[in-house]
């Protein structure tokens, strides 16, 4: 079993009180690793590292911290097999897509941030006698606080932008799934990253995340994780002037017209639906179909779900691995009643059957990915966020019926439309109230675009220059011209 540390002015240390917590194998409830409980002192040892270290952080140049990014994408490819294995056995997600997707992602955040780096050229503003320049520097110190659901990859999509806009930070993982960012200390440690720029404080939430809240010398907040939190999050840093950027919770349509590809679009929806259990913010978790091919699709969706293989995450072919806990399990089969009693009919799975060889006995956290249809399109299982394997299917007659349901949630982060008429189909996209659609595919990200969401799905976007607007501070120098 492991004993992971945090990570603090370049030092593996334990909590100051020396409180530990497990980490369990959702695949099969064994303890795999302890972590430091820390609490308020340990984010004030790491706050204080960090600012400490961002001066001189923030004093390299932008090209620099460049080759650092691609130091450290260098340093960590080494590991996108430990990463994967790592993940899957934190979060039960197949191994297979632990390696696609958490691993390689991860590298390729700090890739990109690099060559994005590279691309940026200084920014002047020419009036007839002077010249303004926008000099962006760190904010300082910042505290990066993440979710389970993406370890890695959502860990380091906030570290090399902070990076690279000269940042110091005091990181905090879901106490659920510690071992990656872990790895990212023990490879920042291995090539001799400067100490104190990245510091990593283990625990939970209501302990070393709001005390990296409350810490005066953090400037800003990237936040990633539910709306509840992100509620205590925004009325916590907001009094204290602190930039910050949420990013929570969505329940996104997939919307199939009558002219999709059904050959496209049921394999489409159900990867969006089903993609790591239903745990990805950006999940289709209710499916918008006209009523004239509602039979058809949904019988065919259906196939294809059954098709899916569930089974031990550690297995190459499973394709459906455990939810990230039993307590998670319990919630997300909770929503499975509640959708009976709101008229609900269960299509296919809603059972914790596996069709792989269920060798992990009772205490897998395994589900099987399942369709309820029959709900009206306001109840709660159709408006709330399960963050599982469920996705509701509802029926629309007209576009203007399906954007309207599309919009009836507090949320507003992503959706998909299914169409053969693009034209149609971007005209619709307009009409949602999301932060990202996409037009006949799904989780399709290039890196340089605005990420994150409208309404209770969050405050502000990330990726390229929103990510590097986030983490630095701008001051305009207007130089008057000499004659
Ligand atoms: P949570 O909101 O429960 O937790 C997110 C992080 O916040 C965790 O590290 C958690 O620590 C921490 N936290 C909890 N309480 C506090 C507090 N009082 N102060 C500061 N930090 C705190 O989310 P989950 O981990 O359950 O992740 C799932 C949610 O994340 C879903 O709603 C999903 O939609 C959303 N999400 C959004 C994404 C987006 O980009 N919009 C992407 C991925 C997920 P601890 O684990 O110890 O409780």
């Amino acid at each position: 079993m492991l004993e992971l540390k945090n990570y603090v002015n370049g030092e593996f240390v334990s909590a100051h009180d020396g409180q530990t917590l497990d980490d369990i194998n959702p695949a099969n409830g064994e303890v795999i690793a302890t972590i430091p409980r820390s609490k308020a002192n340990d984010v004030e040892r790491a706050a204080r590292a960090a600012e400490h270290a961002q001066k001189d952080w923030n004093a390299t140049s932008l090209e620099q911290r460049i080759v650092w990014l691609d130091t450290i994408a260098d340093a960590l490819e080494q590991k996108h097999e430990a990463i994967a294995q790592a993940e899957s056995l934190d979060t039960g997600k197949p191994i297979s897509l632990a390696r696609r997707v958490d691993a390689s992602r991860s590298v390729e955040n700090f890739r990109f941030f690099a060559a994005f780096g590279r691309e940026q050229t200084e920014m002047t503003f020419k009036m007839e006698d002077a010249t303004n320049f926008v000099h962006r520097n760190g904010l300082g110190v910042v505290g990066l606080i993440t979710p389970w659901n993406l370890p890695l990859y959502l860990l380091s999509w906030k570290v090399a932008p902070a990076l690279l806009m000269g940042n110091a930070i005091v990181a905090k993982p879901s106490e659920l799934t510690p071992m990656t960012a872990n790895i990212l200390a023990e490879t920042l440690d291995e090539i001799n990253l400067p100490k104190g720029v990245f510091n990593l404080v283990h625990g939970l939430g209501p302990e070393v995340g709001q005390a990296i809240l409350e810490h005066p010398s953090i400037k800003g907040i990237s936040f990633t994780g539910g709306t509840a939190t992100g509620r205590i999050v925004a009325a916590t840093a907001a009094p204290l002037f602190k930039k910050l950027s949420l990013e929570l919770g969505g329940k996104n349509a997939t919307i199939v017209l009558d002219d999709a590809d059904l050959d496209k679009a049921v394999p489409g929806a159900a990867r969006a639906a089903f993609t790591n259990s239903g745990q990805v913010c950006l999940c289709g978790s209710r499916i918008l179909v006209d009523s004239k091919i509602a039979e058809q699709f949904t019988s065919a969706l259906v196939k294809e779900v059954e098709s899916m293989r569930i089974g031990r995450p550690d297995e190459d072919a499973t394709q459906i691995g455990t939810v990230i806990s039993m307590e998670h399990l319990l919630k997300v089969e909770s929503y499975i009643d509640l959708a009976l009693t709101e008229g609900g009919t269960i299509l296919t799975g809603g059972t914790r059957s596996m069709t792989g060889p269920l060798d992990h006995g009772e205490n897998g956290a395994y589900l099987a990915p399942t369709v309820i249809g029959g709900l009206p399109h306001w109840s709660r299982c159709a408006t709330e966020e399960i963050f599982g394997p469920v996705v509701t299917v509802h029926t629309f007659d007209s576009l203007a019926e399906a954007t309207e349901i599309a919009n009836a949630t507090e949320y507003g982060l992503a959706g998909s439309i299914w169409t053969k008429d693009i034209e149609k189909g971007h005209a619709l996209a307009k009409t949602i109230d999301t932060g990202i659609v996409w037009v006949n595919t799904w989780l399709h990200r290039d890196l340089r675009t605005p990420f994150g969401g409208v309404k209770n799905s969050g405050v502000g976007r990330e990726g390229g220059q929103w990510s590097l607007g986030f983490f630095s501070e701008t001051t305009n120098v207007c130089v008057m011209d000499s004659n």
